[in-house]
């Protein structure tokens, strides 16, 4: 099955409800057994027997299987938010007195997660260049236990070899995990590249209307148990409504993207002409540094990227985004509606410098029309150009 027919038929069995296309909201904490016998037998093994609320419904298994089918891994687990998922898998393997190895542009709070949760609990931290490839073999040491990549990464948008990171990891025994919150399943078939375990912010694109928090964790069969068991052992939990909303957003998740793409694109290749944009960053533009990678392991890319003003001052840069009308300012990306925010990359990082030569600005292209988009970057460049840096 292509990926758009799984997105509209998987996670569903009408025949199993009463012909209701959706699968429904199954609100529960308690599951009733028929017998001592069945209530004492074991569950571990049996992901389809649901035994507890905690451990998800039908509707979140409903949830769980589409994007395992989706993404091509093994299974997949619903967790409260992104930042739990990402929590939850590097825990399933960084124990104390193990190494990981961290892609220097990471998401700042999985970075946070590995300073102050890790680090405190006797794990070795080392941050890599996202642009290392085959050379991460050099950093792998025995008591390496996980390489986590962020591809593109988070703000600068580098996009990393994950095959040849792959290559070298499972050749010393050593998974791969990524969050895989931008390639998003449709875009990025992680588990074709490498991927081991595959980290998404569902709240982003999966969601996809700024509303639910969530979390998935989808990964390949060896490494199943070890991550399920740590989702469990923490106690994470999701609302069933919110995995009925985030089944609703993944049914249209294929449109949303090739449509914000397409946007995204517009944009950026508008922003590249204008003289107070020093470099657009986005690896699906012809050009970028990462744009054959991209090209090579990714069949399309979501309407994130970033772009660096030419020797602009912060005051301009805030003056720009506040001029914005269409663009709001705030976290997250991967809803309808586009967003603009000052990336302080410098801040993020230690292994690598960023230092681009004027402010980073954020951009998350929604669905609106890009002409409407590009009318809104031409009057925060008017804003700026009026203000003295
Ligand atoms: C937003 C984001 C996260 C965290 O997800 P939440 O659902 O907000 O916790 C993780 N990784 C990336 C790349 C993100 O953009």
């Amino acid at each position: 099955m292509k990926k758009d027919t799984i997105l509209a038929h998987a996670g569903r069995d009408p025949k199993k409800y009463q012909g209701m296309v959706n699968t429904p909201v199954f609100r529960t904490s308690t599951v009733l057994n028929p017998d001592v016998a069945t209530y004492e037998a074991p569950r571990d093994e049996d992901y389809q027997r649901i035994s507890y609320g905690r451990h998800g419904t039908p509707t979140t298994r409903a949830l769980e299987e589409a994007v395992a089918r989706l993404e091509g891994g093994h299974r997949a687990v619903a967790l409260p938010s992104g930042l739990a998922a990402i929590a939850a898998a590097l825990s399933a393997f960084a124990k104390t007195g193990t190494h990981i190895l961290v892609a220097d542009p990471v998401y700042s709070p999985t970075r946070n997660f590995c300073e102050r949760q890790l680090r405190a609990n006797g794990v070795e931290i080392e941050y890599y260049d996202p642009l290392v490839g085959a050379g991460i073999a050099t950093l792998i040491k025995p008591n390496t236990r996980a390489i986590f990549c962020e591809s593109p990464g988070s703000l600068t948008f580098e996009m990393q070899d994950i095959p040849a990171i792959a290559q070298a990891a499972h050749a010393r025994g050593v998974p791969v995990l990524a969050d895989n919150t931008w390639g998003t399943p449709y875009f990025f078939r992680s588990f074709e590249r490498g991927v081991d375990v595959s980290i998404h912010s569902a709240t982003k694109y999966i969601c996809g209307h700024s509303d639910v928090m969530m979390g998935l964790i989808v990964t390949d069969e060896p490494y199943w148990r070890t991550v399920r068991r740590t989702v469990a052992d923490y106690g994470f939990s999701v609302s069933p409504d919110d995995c009925y909303l985030a089944l609703r957003g993944l049914r249209t998740l294929g449109v949303r993207l090739k449509q914000q793409m397409a946007n995204a694109l517009e944009v950026a290749r508008s922003l590249k002409s204008r003289p107070e944009v020093k470099r657009v960053i986005y690896p699906a533009l012809e050009g970028d540094a990462g744009y054959a990678i991209w090209k090579r392991d990714f069949s399309g890319a979501a309407g994130l990227f970033s772009f660096v003003m030419n020797g602009a001052s912060e005051k301009q840069a805030a003056a720009f985004v506040d001029a914005l009308e269409l663009f709001g300012i705030g976290s997250s990306w991967g809803g309808y509606e586009s967003l603009a925010t000052i990336a302080h990359a410098e801040r993020h990082r230690t292994a690598t410098k960023w230092d681009p030569g004027g402010p980073t600005i954020r951009l998350h292209i929604g669905l609106e029309d890009p002409a409407d988009l590009v009318a809104d970057l031409e009057r925060g460049f008017a804003a700026m150009n009026r203000v003295t840096k």
